[in-house]
Parts: C-alpha cells; structure tokens; sequence
C-alpha cells in the first residue's frame, strides 16, 4: 500500500502544490495510516487538460482495443487481490469477508463492461430499430467527451469501478476523485492503469477533499458529464453547478429501502435477509434496507430471531476474519450515528435489542447494532438516512398496507420482499417504487443488472447497457433509404 497518495495526471504520478496534508485513518486503530497530499485547483485544470488532449484518439479506438484494456484493469486488480482486501478493510472498516466480495464486484464489473466494448464496435451504424418509409436510420454511439467522477468512502472500487469501466469502455476520458476517508484502495487503478500502458491522460485521478477538488472538478468548463455517488446535500450542489454550461449529470444519491416480510415467509430465511441488509457494512449501504416492515403475525418471532442474531454479532478488528461488524468508517460517521440514536431516545422509541445490551469495543468507531421497533412513520428515524447499524421496524396487517408504508418515502432506490410464495412476493414487487427489488434473496448488485433509483434516490441507471449508454451520446444519421 501507498504510505502516501499523489495525484495521477497525464499517466504519471506527480507531487501536488496543493501544500495540505488530509490525513487517513484506521478507522478500528483510530491511527493516522497515511498522509493525503490534497491535490488543488491547478491539478484538476491539469488533468482535464491531459483528459482533454488524450480524448480524439481514445474515442477513435475500436471497442475491441478498449476491451483489451479492460480487461487489463480487470486482472491487474486480480492480481492485486489479497493487498486490496487488507487495503480496504484497513482503511474503511469493514470486514475483510466483505472486502472481498468488493474486490470481486469491481473485478466482474472490468469484465462485463470489456465485453460490451467489444460489442460495440458491431452496434456502430446499426439500423434503427423504428423503420420509416423512404429514410435510412443508422445509430451511432459516441462517447460524451471527459467526465469527472466522484464517488463516496462507503465502496471504494466498487463504485468507482461502475463509473470509471463503462466510461472507458465508451470512450470517454477521466478525471476520478475518490472520497478523502477512504482515498488508499482507489490508488491501485492508477497504478494498474499505468502498469498496462492506458494511454496518457485517459485515466486521472486527483485526490482531494469535496471542497478543493470536489468543487473544482464540478466547476470546471472542461467537463462533459459528472457522475456522482453520495449524499443528497452534495449531489444538489454538483447539479445546481453542473446546470452552468448545461453540462450532462448522473446522481447516485441515498436511499431509506424498506424489507417487507410477509407472514407465510421462513422466519429463519427472513432474519438472514433482513440482518445482511442493513448490518453488513455496518449500515454504510445506499441501499441498505433500514425499514422492516413485517406482518403482525409473525412479527415477535422475527424480533426474537434478530435478537438472536445481533447478539452473535462480532465486533472487532475488520483485519480479523472472525468479525462480522466493523466500526463506522470515521468518527464524523459515528457522531452522525449517536445523533440519530439521541433522536430516538427524544422520540421515545422502544429498542428491541438496546444498544446498552452490547459492550462495544473499547477501540474504534463502534456503534452497537440496534432494532427498534414500533417505530412511528412519522419518525425521523424512519424517514432519513442513517448510515449506520439501526434498524426501524413496524407491523402491517395487510400487503396493500405494507406497501403504501414502504413506497410512503422520499427515497425510491431499492427494496426487499421475503415471502413463502414467488408469486406473492413478485406482486409486492410490482408495486413497489425502487430501482432495484429483491425477493427471497441477498442484495446482488451483477454488473449485468442496471442501479439507480428515483425520487430523491438520483437520477440515471448505473451498470447493464443503461451505465454504458450513460456515458454515450446516441448519433442517427440518416440518408435516403436507397443509399
Ligand atoms: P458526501 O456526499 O459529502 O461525499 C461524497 C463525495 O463527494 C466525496 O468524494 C466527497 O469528497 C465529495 N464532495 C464533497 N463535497 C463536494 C462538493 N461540494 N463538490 C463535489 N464533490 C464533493 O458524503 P459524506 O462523505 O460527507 O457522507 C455524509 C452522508 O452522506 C452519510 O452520512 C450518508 O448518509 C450519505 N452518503 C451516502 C452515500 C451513498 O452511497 N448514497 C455514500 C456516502 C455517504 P470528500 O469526501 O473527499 O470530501
């Protein structure tokens, strides 16, 4: 691992100017690991100009080449595998089972969007699809020109990986700023995009905080498109200033995703279900399912198998394969977290498993895992995203009335159904508002299945052919049909 980041521009590793050290943190140790050289405003406009002048001939590649290069980002990370688990688990916190399955995800996302590369080439002056008498329609796909990235500290790689491999594989050029919390993962895609010989300049990253880099990224003139991963507050700012110069945006923003639980469903299959989805990564999940909405009839069983659950947590060090709850990757996340927990104690709902119940440990920036059940809808504990291991639940006596409960939100980005029966849960389904539902199984995220939600949840599909042709402008050109 880099004991220190320096900014990626024009396929070289390069000092800033920028003259601030962020540091990075061991969020279990609460250790500085790593000092982060902030980049400024002079590294972003160098990198846009690297991203800029690498631009006529990246786009011009054939798909086929671009895939190749892919595909090099794929293996290299593989290759990387190991180093990168202990990497982010170190960094961010979570535990080392969960920091493989990241690695993973990035790694099949490289290949997926290497492979839509290479179909790319085939689809370039395809027939329109809507035939009109006497006028030939053919279908280009162009690349929308440099994009700026930003993603959050909560999946480094992953959701870097779903910006940064469709773009590529577009034909699009780069300028990426991982989050400043967790910024020492992300260091390896420069490193293997320099080791694969990316052609300069198509890849660059530049760290930094939201303020100097964020900022002057978003700002800048020199930017096609943003995409954005984050919070809601930053991703108004990044559209109110990406609205000057009219410039393309996509928002991946939070979410409040309810879990509904029928009373026909396996308690023990449900409790599994529920547990990953808002425990695993401490609850520092977009799509984290917060909402436990689950019928009255089985609802105390539910209750005394999570209880059962929580209590077999462990909390410990994120490097130690035993743990399977790690601490909040920041101790701003944990004060954001005890707020929360403040609120519920001034609102007067009733913990099913207190936090008091379990002694967090003594190092780190732990928040007990908690359920509370009952809880109003009026709550702000069910209403705003927590990011953290809390858990809201509350009955309902009928289908219609769950979902009028789980779709009773600002968010719409994903949503679960455990039920006995398919038919049943796919019914529920239908009429849930969410981008992504699962019924009776885990939150998979395959690079083949588009993401994004609606409402306040963002704006744009990430991933499957949608995450490709956001970084696409569609071209028809069109000639007499006899032509
Ligand atoms: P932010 O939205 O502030 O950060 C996300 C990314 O945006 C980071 O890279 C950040 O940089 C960058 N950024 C910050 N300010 C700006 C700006 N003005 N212009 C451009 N980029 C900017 O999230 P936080 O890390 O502060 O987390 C706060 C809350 O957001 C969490 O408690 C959670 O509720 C939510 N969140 C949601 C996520 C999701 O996946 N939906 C992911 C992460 C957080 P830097 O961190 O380097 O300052």
């Amino acid at each position: 691992m880099r004991d220190s980041c320096q900014q990626f521009i024009d396929g070289q590793w390069r000092a800033s100017d920028g003259g601030r050290d962020l540091d990075v943190v061991d969020p279990y140790r609460e250790t500085v690991i790593a000092k982060l050289p902030a980049g400024n405003a002079r590294d972003v406009d160098e990198a846009v100009r690297a991203a800029r002048e690498a631009l006529p001939a990246w786009r011009r590649l054939s798909g086929e080449a671009r895939g190749r290069y892919l595909e090099g980002l794929a293996d290299g990370l593989a290759e990387r595998h190991a180093a990168l688990c202990q990497t982010i688990s170190l960094n961010g916190g979570k535990p080392l089972a969960e920091s493989q399955l990241d690695v993973d995800d990035a790694i099949a996302c490289y290949r997926y969007y290497a492979d839509l590369a290479r179909q790319l080439d085939a689809r370039q002056g395809e027939p329109s699809a809507q035939p009109v008498a006497g006028v030939q329609i053919r279908r280009y796909f162009d690349p929308v020109g440099v994009v700026g990235l930003i993603t959050p500290w909560n999946f480094p790689l992953v959701t870097a990986a779903w910006k940064i491999a469709p773009a590529l594989a577009a034909g699009c050029c780069i300028v990426f700023k991982p989050s400043e919390v967790v910024p020492m993962p992300e260091q390896a895609i420069a490193d293997i995009a320099q080791a694969i010989d990316l052609p300069r300049g198509v890849l660059n990253l530049v760290n930094g905080d939201g303020r100097g880099i964020g900022e002057a990224l978003t700002q800048h003139t020199g930017i096609d498109k943003i995409s954005f991963t984050g919070s809601n507050p930053t991703g108004e700012t990044v559209m109110r200033v990406a609205a000057t110069g009219i410039r393309n945006v996509s928002l991946e923003l939070g979410g409040k995703s309810p879990i509904i639980v029928t009373e026909d469903a396996d308690i023990a299959q449900a409790a599994s279900l529920v547990m990953n989805g808002i425990f695993a990564n401490a609850g520092q999940i977009c799509s984290a399912t917060s909402r436990l909405l689950v019928h009255q009839a089985v609802a105390e069983d539910l209750y005394a198998a999570l209880s059962r659950h929580i209590d077999a947590l462990v909390m410990g060090d994120p490097l130690d394969e035993a743990t399977t709850l790690g601490p909040l990757v920041s101790d701003k996340q944990r004060t954001t977290v005890d707020r929360y927990l403040a609120f519920a104690k001034d609102e007067g709902l009733i913990p099913v498993r207190e936090a008091s119940h379990r002694e967090i440990p003594r190092q780190g920036f732990f928040v007990a895992p908690t359920l509370f059940r009952d809880v109003p809808v009026e709550s702000r504990l069910w209403r705003e995203e927590i990011f953290g291991p809390v858990l809201c639940a509350r009955q309902f006596a009928s289908d219609d009335e769950a979902v009028a409960v789980a779709n009773d939100s600002d968010y719409g980005l994903a949503a679960s159904v455990v039920s006995g029966g398919h038919e049943r849960a796919s019914a529920i389904a239908r009429h849930l508002t969410a981008g992504s539902i699962w019924t009776n199984i885990d939150q998979v995220a395959p690079p083949q299945a588009a993401w994004g939600g609606g409402k306040k949840s963002g704006i744009g599909r990430e991933l499957g052919p949608e995450g490709l042709a956001a970084y696409q402008e569609l071209k028809q050109v069109m000639a007499p049909a006899d032509t």
